[in-house]
């Protein structure tokens, strides 16, 4: 097999294991991503040397985890994990192994890994160890565990969700005993630390397939069993895709599980378009470049609200300004969701031209209305939001105009999203920070303390400024802040 330049640059650290009479191999990821052609992501290690031998042999290294075998070698700038074999028994609270064994065979290590196409080392000079027929099964596309799989999953339950992940990633079948063997343990999931769970479900929404992920959690029922609840319209709308599935299952029909569960009237018929909806989002969710955005569209087909969707993130223990910023684009969509879904073009054309013939603003391509009204929400939730929506909706307008008709309108939702693209652009401000005045220079023109007011002014003149009514200029801007602290102090008497 021939290796790729990150390899080679890691065969150093091969050979000078090697020359002390230590067996080391390039292990798991690194070789699967190798055999498929795909680009690395870290390089692992393994190699017979005990961890005080691996930190004697290199000049540079990082204790990482030496009462599991591995220690980090930092060579020529990248760093690589470096682990003794080991085999792993006695697994406590169906997670970490209570006690690992380093042992000298390098089978003995690579059958302790989780599945088939992860449980491949090579060697310094190319050759594959492949003892479980991991490249039999790249080459079928299928993902199975190694060994018994319902003893694999039992000893630690993360393996179910990275079941998921790795055959979403490298679109495999997960082989019928392996499957079986998730639904058997998915309750097992409740000793598994959000933390894990997140990191899994971030890698696949940020994946190639995340809507194959999404089927995949949906069908299993794995979700119903984290060990802190998640949000009930994602366990619903799980629930629901699982049913249809079955139901399409049983009676064999050629349509997809969402068309059988959007057929009926009444309640079952929105629960059925609300159950579309999300479907069409996981299909295009892919199109978003930004897995931050792609998860803010997941929570908009969810119809999670700001609040909701950061109490999300929290439980996935994701950060406190990812939470922020994922709010923000919830609050944005809320905003502007209700505004496109809400207003017909025939009345949207009706209030323009009122406007219009106030303003004088053309109201046939400026919708001054629309305008007036986003830019207020960019002002609100920031533009970086404002961005993002615009990724999430432009991927994905029903999540904006709603599905009815969709396929009609989305010509006309499309030029709509396009100017405020551009209304955006030329916003002449965003924040307080873009205003051609500062709070110094109001300060000495009101001639008073600073206070509550200063900021409240600044807030005016960036509304002013951002709906184009005064230009961002400093004079113009002054003259505003003068008429505004007139009209203020005139309220007061
Ligand atoms: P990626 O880096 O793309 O997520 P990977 O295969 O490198 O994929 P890691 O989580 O980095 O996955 O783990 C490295 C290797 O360690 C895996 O390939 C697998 O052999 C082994 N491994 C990781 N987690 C487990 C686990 N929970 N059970 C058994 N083996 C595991
Ligand atoms: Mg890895």
């Amino acid at each position: 097999m021939s290796m790729s330049e990150a390899l080679t640059k890691a065969l150093p650290l091969l050979y000078a294991l090697e020359r002390r009479g230590y067996e080391t191999v390039f292990v798991g990821g690194c070789v699967r991503d190798t055999l498929l052609g795909k680009p690395l992501k870290d390089i692992d290690i393994a190699t017979a040397a005990l961890p005080e031998q691996v930190i004697a042999v290199f000049p540079q290294t990082i204790p990482t985890g030496l009462q599991h075998g591995t220690v980090t070698v930092v060579q020529e700038k990248e760093t690589y994990e470096v682990t003794t074999f080991r085999t792993e028994s006695a697994y406590e609270r169906f997670r970490r192994p209570a006690q690992v064994e380093f042992v000298t065979a390098l089978d003995e290590d690579l059958r302790r890994r989780d599945f088939t196409i992860n449980s491949m080392a090579m060697r310094s000079d190319g050759a594959i160890v492949d003892p479980f027929g991991g490249q039999d099964d790249l080459r079928r596309r299928r993902l199975r565990c190694v060994g018994d799989a319902d003893a694999r999953l039992q000893e630690d339950a993360l393996r179910i969700v990275r079941a998921v992940r790795f055959a979403a990633a490298y679109d495999l079948r997960i082989a019928p005993m392996t499957w079986r063997a998730i639904i058997r343990y998915r309750e097992r999931l409740v000793h598994i630390a959000m933390e894990r769970v997140g990191l899994e479900l971030d890698k696949m929404i940020a994946g190639s397939r995340p809507n194959r992920a999404a089927a995949l959690l949906a069908s299993s029922g794995m979700l119903a069993w984290t060990k802190e609840r998640l949000p009930a319209a994602m366990l619903d709308a799980a629930e629901a895709y699982a049913k249809a599935k079955a139901v399409r299952r049983h009676a064999a029909i050629a349509e997809s599980p969402l068309a059988v569960a959007s057929a009926g009237t009444g309640a079952a018929a929105s629960a059925g378009r609300r159950m579309a909806l999300i479907a069409r989002t996981m299909r295009r969710l892919h199109l978003i470049t930004d897995s931050e955005d792609r998860w803010a569209a997941v929570c908009a087909a969810l119809s999670l609200r700001g609040g909701q969707a950061s109490e999300l993130f929290g439980l996935l223990k994701y950060s406190s300004q990812r939470s922020a910023r994922l709010a923000a684009i919830m609050g944005l969509h809320e905003a502007m969701s209700l505004r496109l879904l809400s207003h017909t073009d025939a009345a949207d054309a009706a209030r323009d031209v009122m406007i219009a013939e106030e303003t004088g603003i053309d109201s046939r391509t400026d919708e001054p209305e629309l305008r007036a009204h986003w830019r207020l929400s960019v002002l609100k939730h920031g533009k970086p939001a404002a961005a993002g929506w615009l990724a999430v909706v432009g991927a994905i307008p029903e999540l904006a105009f709603g599905t009815a008709g969709i396929g009609e309108r989305v010509s006309s939702a499309e030029a709509k999203l396009n100017r405020l693209r551009e209304s955006l652009q030329t916003m002449p401000a965003c924040s307080v920070k873009e205003l051609a005045v500062k709070g110094k220079d109001l300060l000495s023109l009101a001639g008073k303390p600073s206070g509550p007011w200063l900021g409240a002014l600044l807030q005016r003149l960036l509304e002013a400024a951002a709906l184009g009514r005064v230009p961002n200029e400093r004079e113009s801007l002054l003259a505003e802040a003068a008429a505004l602290l007139q009209t203020k102090e005139r309220e007061i008497e």
